[in-house]
């Protein structure tokens, strides 16, 4: 289906995209890389009377080192997350994840900020930054010149306080989410681990995992659950089950992972189902990542 007819703003910088989005009220949608976007416009599930494009605005673009983190453009599209070095060496869970995000076609638009506004609960992009404990950088009116007397500024949301239920963010109506703050996890052991049916599926569960080993101890872990519930979720319990142990002394670290979860019923499992993949694809990417 063609969508219904829209007005088209392409700005090219944030504080012009966030006057356009103050001017136009409630019915205006931001488009990133278009690939949630588009399917929606073009099925009418939603009709905005205004489109503010943030494909031209570079400074959402790009990934820098900043010392202890590293910063992620809010436009920076998957194909250049998985291409950049400098995740690959400070944050490779990330890179694993992205990798397995759709097809090459939907990598190369699709962005890494569109994905965390979307906060599709099956994406695969929310669970290595809750692994990863990110911050998220936004900008809005909240912060607006004529209040402050100055330049917009930006306010840093942990990750923890991002994801607020389905398909909702801390991102509010009239801002943006500018870029994404990853701190190095230099050296750390990492795997995502994701269950399809078929190829190019979205997660039916997946689980990122991120692990602080020395001499082959776990010091200390991360785990994030894909579709485990309305939200991405960390599994805690499993996180501390897992400090201490080895790859050839896992036990019964893992047989947490699904607990306080929440997943839901569809065409691909049961909840039951899910809570079952969830407890052997986390004791499968702890393993992967420890080199097993
Ligand atoms: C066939 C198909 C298969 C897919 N399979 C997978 C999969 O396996 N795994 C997976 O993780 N994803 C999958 N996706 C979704 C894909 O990852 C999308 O790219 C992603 O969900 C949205 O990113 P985008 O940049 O395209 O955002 P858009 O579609 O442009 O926008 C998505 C939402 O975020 C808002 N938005 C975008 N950027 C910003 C910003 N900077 N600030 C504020 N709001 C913003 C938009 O207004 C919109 O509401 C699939 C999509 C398709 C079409």
């Amino acid at each position: 289906m063609i969508p219904a007819a829209f007005d088209y703003l392409a700005p090219a910088t944030v504080d012009e995209a966030l006057d356009a989005l103050a001017a136009a009220g409630d019915d205006v949608k931001v488009l990133g890389g278009g690939q949630s976007l588009l399917p929606i416009l073009r099925m009418r599930l939603n009709a905005p009377d205004q489109i503010v494009d943030l494909g031209r605005i570079e400074e959402l673009r790009g990934i820098r080192d900043e010392g202890d983190h590293l910063v992620i453009g809010a436009m920076t599209t998957y194909a250049d997350v998985i291409a950049s070095p400098l995740v690959r060496q400070h944050a490779a869970l990330l890179a694993q994840a992205v990798e397995e995000v759709a097809d090459p076609q939907i990598r190369h638009r699709g962005t890494i900020g569109g994905a965390l506004v979307h906060a599709d609960p099956a994406g695969d992009v929310g669970a290595p930054v809750l692994a990863l404990d990110c911050e998220l950088v936004i900008r809005g009116p909240k912060h607006e010149r004529t209040l402050v007397r100055g330049p917009r500024r930006d306010r840093t949301v942990p990750v923890g306080e991002f994801f607020v239920d389905l398909f909702e963010t801390a991102v509010g109506e009239g801002e943006l989410l500018t870029a994404i703050r990853v701190p190095k996890h230099t050296g750390w052991a990492s795997h995502y681990e994701k269950f399809v049916r078929v190829s190019h599926q979205w997660s039916i569960v997946a689980v990122a995992v991120a692990l602080k080993v020395d001499g082959g101890t776990i010091r200390e872990a991360r785990v994030g659950l894909t579709n485990m519930g309305s939200t991405p979720l960390r599994a805690h319990g499993v996180e501390q089950a897992l400090v201490g142990r080895t790859a050839s002394d896992l036990g019964d670290a893992c047989d947490g992972a699904a607990d306080g979860t929440n997943p839901p019923s569809d065409l691909n499992g049961d909840a039951d189902y899910r809570r079952h993949l969830a407890r052997v694809l986390t004791r499968r990417a702890v393993a992967t990542a420890l080199g097993g």
